[in-house]
């Protein structure tokens, strides 16, 4: 594995990239939840963002990490989750993209992801990005090499006010290649009155996603992402209730 000595011994990164919960889960659903955190090391200064906005969005999917935990104890499913905040390097982009650090996030500037040198972006790569990935990888390769069925399902959320606009989309489905998969939760999810959608608010893509099309489709798995409005993640309460609407559908 890769997250090696000089991770901890900068002093930046010197917790795990990422947290497993119920390693050893047989459920064929593997929970992944690359936004789930804000932090950023102290060192680092909120890479020069003020406050509200690091705590806002950009920095993680609010709510995600709670639904995937809850998803994670009703299943009795394995779940990855990212110990770190995407704007230090995002782990559902492919490290190529132009936004895999991202300079500017919507309609802020992320001063600390200026003009990086290659060096800090490498650093990130080997201690964040790296990692993680490779953990996912060898949760799948095991689960094949035992002959398991094995569904990759990423969580995350999205704000209920983009640019300026509101949605009034409730969840939507991404998925490249699992059209059926999809199909079948957001039927599921309608069946609540629930306003669900394939494919928005955004659409996976082999440019600008890895958890979908690098570990589910390009592995032949079935995979989605899974995006809900974060304003219905706000208390326990409504992570309970889209834990109990979508754990049976995945
Ligand atoms: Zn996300």
């Amino acid at each position: 594995m890769r997250e090696s000595i000089e991770c901890t011994e900068w002093g930046l990164y010197t917790k795990p990239a990422f947290r497993l919960l119920r390693e050893d889960s047989e459920h064929p659903v593997l929970l992944v939840c690359e936004h789930a955190s804000r932090f950023i090391p102290d060192a680092l200064n909120e890479l020069g963002l003020d406050e509200t906005a690091a705590q806002e969005h950009i920095a993680w999917d609010i709510g995600a990490l709670a639904l995937a935990e809850r998803l994670s104890e009703t299943l009795g499913a394995t779940l990855l989750s990212a110990n770190y905040s995407r704007l230090l390097i995002d782990l559902n982009r492919p490290l190529h993209v132009a936004d895999s650090i991202p300079a500017q996030s919507e309609i802020y500037q992320v001063p600390g992801n200026q003009s990086l040198d290659d060096a800090t972006r490498e650093y990130r790569q080997q201690c964040l990005f790296h990692p993680f990935h490779d953990q996912l990888r060898a949760l799948i390769d095991q689960r094949l090499g035992e002959n398991r069925t094995v569904r990759v399902v990423g969580i995350h959320s999205f704000t209920p006010v983009f640019y300026g606009q509101p949605r009034a989309l409730e969840a939507g489905v991404l998925y490249g290649e699992a059209r059926d998969y999809a199909q079948r939760i957001v039927d599921g999810l309608g069946r609540h009155s629930l306003r669900a959608a394939g494919n928005q608010p955004y659409k996976v893509s082999p440019l600008s996603d890895m958890t979908v099309p690098v570990h589910g489709d390009g592995r032949g798995l079935d995979s989605v992402l899974i995006e809900v409005r974060n304003d219905q993640l706000r208390s326990p309460e409504s992570v309970q209730t889209w834990s109990a609407y979508l754990a049976p559908l995945l």
